[in-house]
């Protein structure tokens, strides 16, 4: 600690907004460069080089081959899948000095498909699995906690090509599990949870979440038969109408003041009988119409208009998974302005719809047979009794409403719970998709030419360090796992006089000559206290104190996770050290 390229923090970093990037700058691990770009210090350099190892360790034994490629990269192969575009604002552009497009991959599965064109042009080359561990690009909306979500990161990425859709899904099969002892291997407590593919297309994606109260994805997980989702990815179902009941006829009736759905269900109760026997108006027998302005990747935009019930909003993380690669964004006075025949605040099906110029998507619970109070499209106008397939239909149905916990589970439909987690992996099947656009194909059994088929996978290598911080960790500072700690031991010098020092030194050498790495806290004329404060924060697994007891021949080790701690003869410290460590 002398000598150690170290400054500890005693006062929490204005910026950091969670215990990860508080604790990883106070203890003195990373320092920003910018928002979301982040140096490593020596102790956070090692953090991550072991979470880097145990990825790198976890992929070879499954088989997986290691290559490598450059992060700047041209823009014909991203051109050819449409990614260039796509992509969006997300993605670092560039021009070299003779004008070319240049970009920061962002990820890379142009990349290996042309590797793998380049070099196999038979089945018997297949199946193969390549991956690389690499910097990567993307200009985030909104970095965030630290190396949590960065602009600069480094992911873990693999590409499986095989020549049929069994040969996927046993390359998915073995990615999954390659995953599952990574995670074990690195401490991480994980759900597995089905997901959307986004902005890569293809089918059957799941996700690593790291359970945890700051993770910025929503999962659902049902206790009753263990179905869980990405809240991007649930699906809810469909309620069973009988459409056949006859329904009264719809009527518009003034609802004066009513821009909101809470004035809207205060004047419905208070003047227009309910349509249930056993219960007042409420939020959900209302249909909100809520009017996005939707921007496609070419640039063009178009208003969309989304009915869901009354009680839920529309969830812009689901939108934006569900318009993907189109982006949206909620209608501003002056989009308003622009489309008249839209009023604000009374918005009815019966204006909308592609005929009228509008897309309508509605909530899956719209359906046919089901009855609303909605706009009437005049100002302080409703209609009540609107039934859906009766006096309207919509586009087609968009899943987009937010979800809450007690919603039904599309599986079994039990209650399900709702919970956060940080995505720490993600692994899909492609499919044909990149192999298509950029022509990968291989000769057959028949020597036909088939399109090979891939599987893309991800591991946030860097964001591990952080998702590791958030589970591991107390008010005083970080608890590293041993399998990442920058050291096993942080031996502590607690005391003024040579012999402790001494004494100390050479507990020290006798744990790294028995292959235990030691942070030996050997800094002179610096408090027991401010070490003790340190050692907690940094958070090495073991925490050794030689001081007072040393004159009856103890010293105290003690288990920074659980904070047990005993006393030790010093001649057999090391051994009973290591045997801790193991
Ligand atoms: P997110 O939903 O968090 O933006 P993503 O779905 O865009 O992530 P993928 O493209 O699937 O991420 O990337 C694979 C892995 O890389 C993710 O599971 C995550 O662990 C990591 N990752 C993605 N974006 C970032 C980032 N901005 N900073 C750090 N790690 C990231
Ligand atoms: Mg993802």
């Amino acid at each position: 600690m002398s000598t150690l390229f170290v400054r500890t923090l005693r006062d929490d970093p204005a910026d950091a907004e969670v215990p990860s990037h508080r604790l990883l700058v106070r203890a003195g691990y990373v320092r920003r460069i910018a928002p979301g770009i982040f140096s490593w210090l020596p102790l956070g350099y090692r953090v991550y080089r072991n979470v880097e190892k145990i990825v790198r360790e976890q992929m070879d034994a499954a088989g997986f081959q290691e290559v490598h490629f450059p992060a700047l990269l041209p823009r014909e192969p991203f051109e050819r899948t449409g990614r260039w575009d796509d992509y969006g604002d997300t993605l670092f552009r560039l021009t070299d000095r003779r004008d070319a497009d240049f970009l920061l991959a962002p990820t890379h599965e142009e990349m290996f498909t042309l590797m793998v064109k380049g070099e196999f042009s038979s089945y018997k080359d297949l199946p193969i699995s390549l991956y690389q561990i690499q910097t990567k690009y993307r200009d985030e909306a909104r970095p965030r906690a630290g190396v949590l979500r960065g602009r600069e990161f480094v992911m873990k990425d693999s590409y499986s090509f095989d020549i049929d859709d069994a040969g996927l899904e046993r390359s998915y099969a073995a990615h999954r599990q390659a995953y599952i002892n990574t995670f074990d291997a690195l401490g991480l407590r994980y759900v597995i949870v089905s997901a959307m593919s986004g902005a890569m297309g293809g089918s059957r994606s799941e996700e690593f979440l790291a359970p945890c109260e700051n993770g910025e994805d929503t999962f659902v997980s049902c206790p009753g038969c263990g179905y869980a989702a990405n809240v991007e990815a649930m699906t809810t179902p469909v309620p069973d109408i009988v459409a056949s009941v006859e329904l009264p006829p719809a009527v518009v009736l003034d609802t004066p003041d009513t821009p909101t759905i809470e004035t809207l269900v205060d004047i419905s109760n208070a003047r227009v009988e309910s349509a249930r026997a056993d219960r007042p108006w409420v939020a959900a027998d209302t249909l909100k119409n809520v009017v996005l302005q939707v921007t496609d990747p070419d640039g063009t935009t178009r208003p969309l208009v989304v009915g869901i019930p009354g009680d839920r909003d529309v969830d812009l993380k689901r939108l934006e998974a569900a318009l993907a690669p189109a982006t949206a964004r909620p209608f501003e006075d002056e989009d308003f302005d622009r489309h008249p025949k839209l009023v604000k605040g009374y918005i009815g099906p019966q204006a909308l719809g592609t005929e009228r110029g509008v897309e309508f998507l509605v909530d899956p619970r719209v359906v046919d047979g089901t009855a609303w109070i909605t706009g009437a499209n005049e100002r302080g106008r409703h209609v009540y009794g609107l039934v859906a397939g009766r006096d309207f239909t919509a586009d087609g149905v968009i899943d987009v409403a937010n979800v809450r916990a007690g919603d039904l589970c599309p599986s079994c439909g039990s209650a399900v719970e709702l919970s956060r987690g940080i995505e720490i992996g993600h692994i899909f099947q492609l499919g044909r998709k990149y192999a298509e656009a950029l022509d990968l194909t291989v000769l057959d059994e028949s020597g036909r030419q088939v399109t090979v088929t891939m599987g893309s996978y991800g591991i946030g290598v860097s964001r591990a360090v952080a998702a590791i911080a958030e589970q591991h960790h107390d008010d005083s500072g970080l608890m590293w796992p041993q399998s990442v700690a920058p050291a096993d031991v942080y031996l502590i010098a607690a005391g003024k006089d040579e012999q402790t020092f001494a004494a100390a030194a050479d507990l020290g050498d006798q744990l790294e000559a028995m292959g235990v790495s030691v942070l030996f806290d050997d800094r002179r004329g610096v408090s027991p206290g401010v070490k003790f404060n340190d050692s907690e924060l940094i958070g090495v697994p073991v925490i050794v104190v030689v001081g007072k007891k040393l004159t009856e021949g103890l010293v105290e080790v003690k288990a920074r996770s659980t904070g047990e701690r005993v006393d030790v003869p010093i001649g057999v410290a090391a051994t009973t050290i290591r045997e801790t460590i193991s």
